[in-house]
C-alpha cells in the first residue's frame, strides 16, 4: 500500500487521533539510517519533478503544513522542502493576522500566496488556523468558524479546478514529545529563540486542539484536497512519510517537458 493510501484521511470519515500512535512508522520497518537514505533518493526525485513542473508551466502544487507547536513543520521544511529549487518555490508562514489582514475575509491573505502555474507553494500554517487557534481561543463566534469548513472546501475545490494539486499534511506528535521539544527549546541556546509564551497556552489547551484538529480533518479531507496524518514523534519517519507522499503526488501530476514553440530542426548555432 502506498504511503498516501496508508496515511490519508478518507473523505467523510472522522479520524480518531487518540488511536493514531505518534511514535508509529506505518509502511516502514527500516531504521533511521535507512529512512534517511530513502529521503535522499526521494528528494532527488522531487527536484527532478520540480524542474519538469516549472518547464511545463501548466499546473501547481500546494503543500499545507499544520501541527501543534513543536510538531516539526520547520524541520520538515528544512529536510524535505529544500529539495525544491528556491526559484519556483515559495514558503509562506502564516502568523497572527495583521490589522490589514483582519479587515479582509480570512482567505484573502491565503489566496494571495497560492502558487501560479509551474510553481510550488508551501504553507507553514494556513487558513486552517482560522478553524483551530481561532476556535480554541474563541476569537470569533462559533457560528463564524463553523461556517468556515464549507468555505475552505469551496476555496480548495476552486484551486483544484484551476490546476492546483493540494496536499495537506498534519504532523501528529504526542504530548510527551512536545514536552521534550519544549524543554530543549528552553535549555538549548540555539533553540531558545523558537520559544514563545503562546507555546504553553496551546499546551494547556491540548484536548481542545485535538478536538479542533479532528473536526478540521473530518470536514475538510476531500478528494481534491486530502488530509494526511503523519505520525511525527520520530523526525526521520516524519520526513520519510512526507517525502513519500510528495513523491507519489508528483508521479500522479506527471508534468511533461513542453514541446518547443517553433521547429528547431533548422536552427544553426553560429560559431
Ligand atoms: P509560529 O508558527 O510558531 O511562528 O506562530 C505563529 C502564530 O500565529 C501561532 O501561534 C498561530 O496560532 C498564530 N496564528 C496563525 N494564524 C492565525 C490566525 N488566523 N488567527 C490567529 N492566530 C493565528
Ligand atoms: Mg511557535
Amino acid at each position: 500500500m502506498s504511503f498516501s493510501d496508508l496515511l490519508r484521511v478518507a473523505p467523510g470519515t472522522r479520524p480518531d487521533l487518540a488511536a493514531i500512535d505518534p511514535r508509529g512508522t506505518p509502511g516502514f520497518d527500516g531504521d533511521k539510517a535507512a529512512a534517511q537514505a530513502r529521503v535522499e533518493e526521494l528528494c532527488a526525485e522531487l527536484a527532478d519533478f520540480q524542474e519538469k513542473l516549472w518547464a511545463e508551466a501548466g499546473q501547481s502544487l500546494l503543500v499545507v503544513l499544520q501541527a501543534l507547536d513543536g510538531g516539526g513543520k520547520d524541520g520538515l521544511i528544512r529536510k524535505v522542502v529544500t529539495a525544491f529549487n528556491p526559484q519556483g518555490t515559495r514558503v509562506t508562514a502564516f502568523g497572527v493576522p495583521t490589522e490589514e489582514e483582519l479587515r479582509h475575509d480570512f482567505l484573502w491573505r491565503v489566496h494571495a500566496a497560492t502558487p501560479g502555474k509551474g510553481r510550488i507553494g508551501v504553507f507553514n500554517r494556513s487558513h486552517y488556523e482560522d478553524v483551530l487557534v481561532v476556535r480554541v481561543k474563541e476569537l470569533v463566534p462559533a457560528s463564524v468558524w463553523k461556517d468556515r469548513f464549507q468555505r475552505i472546501n469551496d476555496f480548495e475545490a476552486h484551486l483544484a479546478a484551476n490546476a492546483t494539486r493540494i496536499v495537506k499534511l498534519y504532523l501528529h506528535i504526542s504530548r510527551e514529545e512536545q514536552r521534550d521539544r519544549f524543554v530543549k527549546r528552553l535549555e538549548n541556546p540555539t533553540k531558545r529563540w523558537k520559544w514563545s509564551s503562546g507555546d504553553l497556552e496551546t499546551r494547556e489547551r491540548w484536548a481542545d486542539y485535538q478536538a479542533a484538529y479532528t473536526d478540521a480533518l473530518e470536514r475538510c479531507s476531500t478528494d481534491s484536497a486530502p488530509w494526511f496524518v503523519i505520525p511525527a514523534d520520530h523526525k526521520w519517519y516524519r520526513d520519510l512519510a512526507a517525502a513519500e507522499i510528495l513523491a507519489e503526488t508528483a508521479r500522479a501530476m506527471d508534468p511533461k517537458w513542453p514541446e518547443p514553440e517553433e521547429d528547431l530542426s533548422g536552427v544553426v548555432i553560429p560559431d
